[in-house]
């Protein structure tokens, strides 16, 4: 018996997409329903019917049919989707997606004829000709320089900077830096043993014997970070200091007291009985949950936010870092001897500090700049933002030498400066790669990247953006986003409405918080919630006129009654429906995972 169903009992007598015809008359069309099973199964029912609907598009446009659809069908799906997209951009305040493709001038379009991949290290040749990888490098040479690193890269010197364009967007460069700094920490290479085979082995030493810990790292990020992070502890299987804390040390207590936090808390709210704080990791926090660990033997990673995704807040990097390299100083984490080639100690220094400057990494440099230069730029920001990057350094006293502190950062470049489509910068130094090495007898391992193919249009819309562009000018569009971002905040702060609209904004961010409106308004602007609030970012994109739409939109006598259930399932009522359950004997938890709220809906 075959377990193909014949198309005369599945194919459904529906009608089916743009067309109006049944998916059996198509097939018998195609000469597909000749009575023998089926070559491929049918729809049980009209998609259309099931999927969410998308007010402004028709889904049945879009249904591909078995013998593709006639030119006017394609081109009126084509045109809705145009149609519906220019609406949504033009209405855009939620994401902090900037919406100025200022592509157009150049005609960027007619790259679309050429299929571009960078696949391979950004710095090789690259057998694949079709790359952009000239564009690629010196959009990574920009970045290297306004994030203080040593370029243009030099794989011989452990100083200088290295990096790619990812294919994804932050996520992929967070990925790829935790995934970088397990390894580093853990003691992990890439070298060639003397063995029989020829090849590159991925090797591990041995911890020290006085120290079972040293090469197990512990990862710290606060509870406003990015749900790429909670996805990244389970994709690279690292524990972070909850789920270390409750499996591997059961009985020591909490050092802040009470239950282990599942992240490391934000600072509070300044006002009382307000949970709404700025956004930023809580240092007083963070310091006694490091030094557990640090106590305990383990090398330590830490993420910090640049503009956090929800309240766009900024991690004070630079007073974590005064904060901590004193803790690993002492525990001599600064420079730790591993022993990997025998007889050939390498230092690696047992802590790793990545910034998450998804947004905030873009435009940080220009509003530092614009803070100790008022009188070349014209304008002194509201918010002195924090050294964040690559020239961060440290005194460490035990050491008597400067520190430099920060390891990877990460930036997506279709938030800050924009761009169409996902892409970003991943950047670290050559002295924490583990492939390729400065060292000459590790050699070859071109496959750097974390993807095969990647994506060679990102660096030319990055490129094009950049060269518009001078510094001033990039200085000019951050003043006006965060003018933009006061007017916002003020136009919602004088709003009469029937309730209170809960208006927040920490100084420097870019996005205003404010009370959850109707469905209706949510989907107009693309507004993204997390409880009963949402937020809106002021982006190059972001106009007076959207704002007094917004604003004009939001005075309606029904714009904050919840009438019908939102389309947004809040997460109390997911746990809720979710049965609480009790874990076997010795089932462990891995610790908490961000699966709504956070900018996600
Ligand atoms: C958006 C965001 C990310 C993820 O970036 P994608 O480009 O969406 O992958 C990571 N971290 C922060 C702080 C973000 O805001």
């Amino acid at each position: 018996m075959t377990t193909k169903e014949s198309p005369s009992q599945a194919a459904p007598e529906f009608p089916f997409g743009a067309t109006g015809e049944t998916w059996l008359s198509i097939l018998e069309s195609e000469g597909l329903a000749d009575g023998q099973p089926a070559y491929v199964t049918s729809p049980l029912k009209e998609p259309k019917e099931v999927y969410p609907p998308e007010p402004g598009i028709d889904a049945a446009d879009f249904e591909l049919q078995p013998r593709g659809l006639p030119p006017e069908r394609r081109k009126k799906a084509l045109d809705a989707m145009a149609t519906y997209l220019i609406n949504k951009r033009d209405h855009m305040l939620g994401y902090q997606f900037n919406q100025d493709t200022d592509g157009a001038q150049l005609d960027l379009s007619r790259f679309l004829d050429c299929h571009v991949n960078n696949m391979g290290d950004p710095f090789d040749h690259g057998g694949y000709k079709p790359n952009t990888r000239a564009a690629e490098r010196a959009v990574l040479d920009y970045y290297a320089a306004l994030w203080k690193g040593k370029w243009p890269h030099n794989p011989k010197d452990p100083e200088s900077y290295w990096g790619y364009m990812i294919s994804m967007g932050s996520t992929e460069a967070n990925l790829y830096a935790m995934w970088n700094a397990r390894d580093y920490l853990a003691g992990k290479a890439l070298l060639k043993p003397k063995t029989k085979d020829d090849s590159l082995h991925f090797v591990q030493a041995a911890p020290p014997k006085d120290n079972p810990n040293a090469l197990i790292p512990i990862a710290f990020y606060s509870q406003d970070t990015h749900y790429s992070f909670g996805k990244a502890m389970r994709v690279l299987g690292i524990e972070n200091f909850y789920a270390a804390a409750k499996n591997r040390y059961p009985n020591d207590d909490c050092p802040l007291g009470g239950e282990w936090p599942t992240e490391v808390p934000s600072k509070p709210s300044s006002k009382k009985g307000l949970d709404d704080g700025p956004g930023e990791i809580d240092i007083d926090k963070l310091v006694p949950l490091v030094s557990f660990f640090v106590e305990k033997g383990h090398p330590i990673l830490i993420s910090l936010n640049f503009g956090s995704t929800f309240k766009g807040a900024h991690d004070d990097v630079e007073l974590v870092c005064k904060h901590l390299l004193p803790i690993f100083d002492k525990k001599g984490l600064v420079e730790r001897e591993l022993e990997i080639i025998k007889g050939k100690p390498e230092v690696r220094r047992g802590f790793w500090i990545h910034v998450d400057g998804a947004l905030g990494a873009g435009y940080g440099p220009f509003m530092r700049m614009a803070s100790e230069k008022p009188e070349v730029f014209g304008w002194t920001p509201e918010a002195e933002l924090p050294a964040f990057d690559f020239g961060l350094k440290v005194h460490a006293k035990k050491l008597g030498k400067d520190i430099d502190m920060v390891s990877s950062i990460s930036m997506s470049g279709h938030k800050w400066p924009g761009a169409p489509w996902p892409c970003g910068v991943y950047m670290t130094k050559v002295k924490y790669q583990l492939a390729p090495p400065a060292e000459v007898q590790v050699i070859g391992a071109k496959d750097t990247t974390f993807a095969g193919s990647r994506n060679g249009f990102s660096p030319l819309v990055m490129w094009d953006h950049l060269a518009q562009f001078s510094y001033k000018d990039q200085v000019e569009r951050i003043r006006v986003a965060q003018e933009m971002a006061q007017y916002l905040e003020r136009r919602l702060k004088e709003l009469k409405a029937p309730v209170s609209l809960n208006v927040a904004r920490t100084p420097g961010s870019l996005s205003v918080r404010f009370r959850r409106p109707n469905a209706r308004i949510c989907a107009k602007w693309s507004l993204s919630s997390v409880g009963q609030n949402v937020h809106a970012f002021a982006m190059p994109s972001t106009t007076r006129e959207k704002i007094d739409e917004l604003i004009f939109d939001l005075q309606a006598s029904d714009a904050f009654t919840i009438t019908k259930k939102p389309p947004i399932v809040e997460l109390e009522e997911i746990l809720a429906a979710v049965e609480a359950v009790e874990l076997a004997p010795g089932a462990i938890s891995w610790g908490a995972v961000a699966f709504t709220g956070r900018g996600m809906e």
